[in-house]
């Protein structure tokens, strides 16, 4: 389901801030309760989801559009499924999730177990590395487009809530990693190409 979209030079824009912009490094604002349903922030919800399909990604924060505010959306499509091997589709304990969206959400840890795996950030483009996440969570909040107002979730799925929730916070994952596992997703290709090679930031 590829979603179009237009260019934006204004937030919310339609593209992710970049590691750098110091919206990523705030703490962002619980939308107030009068704003939850107004027309503004519905509109901002539906635009996270078109932004979140369109980058084929699974979890979008406000901030990321370059506007402060405590608003995340996830999502882990069944047919993610296909494309990844089945071990680590196992072992990252990986599952479908439908559409999420939570307005003013909070976070309890209801696992002091974590598992470390590879994860990368639409706003430090080109890179992941090994991050330590709880393997279950419990998310409350002000729940939009059918999502409950309290939500339990394991594995992958705990950790994309970790990572949305942090974004909230000033936080992101490059100040979790373990620092020497931090790559460049396409360094193969990078020597394979002679150098020619540029991270695309557009899809
Ligand atoms: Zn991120």
């Amino acid at each position: 389901m590829p979603v179009e979209l237009v260019a934006r030079t204004a937030p919310p824009y339609n593209h992710f801030t970049q590691i750098g912009d110091p919206v990523l490094r705030q703490c962002a604002e619980e939308v107030a309760e009068d704003r939850i349903d107004s027309q503004e922030i519905n509109d901002v919800v539906e635009q996270m989801v078109n932004v979140l399909r369109h980058y084929d990604c699974v979890g979008v924060a406000a901030p990321q559009l370059g506007l402060p505010l405590r608003m995340i959306v996830m999502e882990f499509r069944e047919d993610k499924r296909e494309r990844f091997p089945k071990e680590i589709y196992e072992q990252r304990k990986m599952s479908t999730l439908p559409l999420t969206v939570f307005i003013n959400p909070k976070m309890e840890i209801i696992s002091e177990t974590k598992h470390t795996h590879l994860e990368g950030c639409m706003s430090v483009r080109g890179y992941s590395a090994q991050v330590a996440r709880y393997d279950r969570v419990r998310i409350t909040g002000i729940g939009k487009l059918g999502t409950p107002s309290e939500l339990d979730l394991e594995g992958w799925s705990a950790r994309i809530a970790q990572h949305e929730m942090d974004h909230l916070n000033g936080i992101v994952y490059i100040d979790r990693m373990d620092v020497s596992s931090f790559n460049c997703i396409t360094w193969q290709q990078i020597n394979a190409a002679g150098g020619r090679a540029n991270i695309p930031f557009d899809k």
